[in-house]
């Protein structure tokens, strides 16, 4: 439900209503606009005594929430939510660029793939220190050493770290080293995972299951932001169909969908979308097209040698040229690409 406040209420009044609500039970979230605040309530509302609170001093009306997912709807917030990445303003008409390799495998890989990705124009590193990986036997991953690893390349380059958590317990210490928590595709629906990021302070990239509808994306992201935290990028990174000429199939309505459903910014991810590098820049162009406010792409000095994700890496000059290419997009999108 939503409390609408009136344009001239106070604080006072504004806090009253909080307290009166959450003293019945539910958790509130109040959305500052610039004419009139707005209160979300969530949780069992059944309890809730409304025609109370919609005569109480400064109220001027409340308004039920038809969409499952209440907090992340554009239902209670019209406006873009927009935050802050390494100087890009998520979710405005700035486009952000995450990009790095699939795992963190060395020093010396981590740090050409960082170096080189910056200088083809990414604002954030992604690598993964806990990789979920179909194969008990496969590379796991390098743990807290891939952590100390992506702080390093974060300390010499000076763009933010993606990292992925694969569960609750690891949440404190992914924490500690990433500034964008990633919650992959296989974890969608993990949520003991999701109530732990959403009591981080990190923004958090959380990734669409591969079986998953966008409203159980959505919903995966209430989990998150009902526990407080709003920072968080929706991605789209292919869903599993009949189709087998890409590892997954790029499902670009979800763009436009997810952008028309909620007020959280929506990425794209070509690399895991495709699955093949030939088709990549061709997917992050349409993205932008489709209106996604950012990407996240796989990047590997020598993609040959990979431990995962070979496959759909880039080579550094094939990511500098798709970069080149999004440019263009974005312009003609009346978006900002911008440069550091
Ligand atoms: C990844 O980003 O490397 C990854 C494992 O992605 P997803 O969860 O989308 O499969
Ligand atoms: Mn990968």
């Amino acid at each position: 439900m939503m409390i609408i406040m009136k344009t001239e209420a106070t604080e006072n009044e504004l806090n009253d209503v909080i307290s009166s609500a959450e003293a019945q039970g539910v958790r509130t979230h109040v959305i500052y606009g610039a004419e009139r605040n707005v209160v979300g309530v969530v949780g069992d509302i059944r309890g809730l005594d409304r025609e109370a609170i919609a005569m109480m001093p400064g109220v001027d009306h409340t308004m039920p929430i038809s969409r499952p997912y209440k907090l992340a709807s554009r239902e209670f917030q019209k406006d873009n939510t927009v935050f802050n990445v390494n100087g890009v303003k998520v979710g405005s008409d700035e486009i952000l660029i995450i990009a790095g390799p699939c795992s963190v495998e060395s020093r010396a890989q981590l740090l050409e793939a960082a170096y080189a990705v910056k200088e083809a124009g990414a604002h954030a590193l992604r690598g993964g220190a806990f990789k979920p990986r179909s194969s008990p036997y496969a590379f796991q991953g390098m743990g807290e050493a891939g952590l100390e690893l992506l702080a390093e390349a974060r300390e010499l380059t000076g763009m933010p770290i993606v990292t992925e958590v694969m569960a609750p317990d690891q949440v404190e210490l992914v924490a500690k080293y990433a500034d964008v928590l990633q919650i992959g595709a296989r974890n969608m629906q993990n949520f003991n995972l999701l109530h732990a990021v959403g009591k981080t302070d990190k923004a958090v990239l959380l990734k669409r299951g591969m079986a998953a509808t966008a409203e159980d994306l959505l919903m995966a992201a209430e989990y998150v932001i009902s526990n407080g935290n709003r920072r968080i990028m929706l991605c789209e990174r292919g869903i599993r169909t009949f189709e087998t000429a890409t590892r997954n199939t790029t499902d670009i309505n979800a763009i436009p969908v997810l952008k028309a459903q909620t007020h959280l910014p929506v990425f794209l991810d070509p690399s895991h979308s495709t699955g093949k590098t030939e088709y990549v820049t061709a997917i992050a162009r349409a993205a932008i097209a489709a209106g996604a406010d950012g990407l996240i792409v796989e990047v590997h000095p020598h993609p040959e040698q990979a431990v995962s994700d070979g496959a759909q890496s880039y080579k550094p000059e094939q990511f500098a040229d798709m970069v080149k290419q999004v440019h263009a997009i974005a312009e003609a999108m009346g978006r900002k690409v911008p440069q550091h």
